[in-house]
């Protein structure tokens, strides 16, 4: 028999939620997958577990907010579709200014209002706010941005679930100042720094995972790239890497490291 018991277990655990277990946005912001290229990545990924667990936690208050910040192209939006979907919560949905093109200030907020009141009926739910400064409809040509919007994530920001539920929040920029001078930042639970890869070895890791380059022309680059300074985003790098592919094999290596020069990439 079916009792009230199982069946409320059953609606708290087995129904997803039909608006949304964006499992499918979330990997196609994972299209090219995660390369470990050194320390911040991996430490990004393990305090990501942590705010998970936190966000988890019984004793808590139900609500974390994370900001994951750093220039562009650093991989953010990667990295924070990663941690949502290592939260394996329920109910995960990407917020997004690509799908919100072209609307009023007033239909913004109405359906990222929407977004956080679906979130607040499921058990465990994960929101991922991408490109917050663009959402915003900040311009850097003479400063402007939409105040009700700002107003509007302020709140969700600070709202704490109803009792018993848990949200973890998740939002990417590339304009930390931006949002300093919008009095944002303080909204925040935590802020994590995603920064550019800096070393050879970074640069290195990555070329050892894309299979471009034969191992004599990785011991040239590993030569070549002695004592530079590398300063690169990983989707900058990974677009290098695509454009490298396309070039006859023997002029490989030389075009890669003058594409890179020319980037500003390398010192
Ligand atoms: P923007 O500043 O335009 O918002 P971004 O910083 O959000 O860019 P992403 O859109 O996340 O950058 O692009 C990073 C790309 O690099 C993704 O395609 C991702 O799959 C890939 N990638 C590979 N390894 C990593 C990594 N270690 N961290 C992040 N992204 C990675
Ligand atoms: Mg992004």
């Amino acid at each position: 028999m079916v009792s009230r018991t199982d069946f409320m277990h059953a609606l708290e655990n087995d129904i997803k939620p039909a608006f949304g277990t964006s499992a499918e946005a979330l990997d196609h912001l994972l299209m090219r997958g995660i390369i470990n290229w050194g320390r911040p990545v991996a430490e990004i990924l393990s305090d990501g577990n942590l705010y998970i667990q936190e966000a988890r936690a019984s004793e808590g208050s139900g609500l974390v907010s994370v900001l994951l910040e750093g220039p562009p192209n650093s991989g953010k939006t990667a990295l924070a579709a990663q941690i949502a979907k290592n939260s394996d919560f329920p109910f995960v949905k990407v917020c997004s200014p690509a799908d919100m093109v072209g609307f009023t200030e007033t239909a913004k907020c109405l359906s990222i209002r929407k977004i956080f009141d679906d979130a607040y009926r499921s058990q465990l739910s994960c929101i991922l706010v991408d490109n917050i400064e663009r959402l915003l409809d900040y311009g850097p040509i003479g400063p402007r941005y939409s105040n009700l919007t700002l107003q509007a994530l302020l709140v969700l920001l600070k709202t704490e679930p109803p009792r018993g539920r848990k949200l973890l929040i998740l939002c990417t920029t590339s304009r930390r100042q931006v949002l300093d001078d919008m009095e944002m930042l303080s909204a925040f639970s935590t802020i994590l720094h995603v920064p550019n890869l800096s070393t050879p070895d970074h640069l290195l890791a990555v070329l050892e995972e894309v299979d471009l380059f034969t191992k004599e022309e990785m011991a040239s680059l590993h030569a070549k790239l002695q004592g530079k300074r590398i300063f690169i985003g990983i989707r900058k790098l990974l677009c290098l890497i695509d454009m490298t592919r396309q070039v006859e094999p023997s002029y490989r290596v030389t075009k890669f490291l003058c594409k890179l020069e020319d980037e500003g990439g390398l010192e």
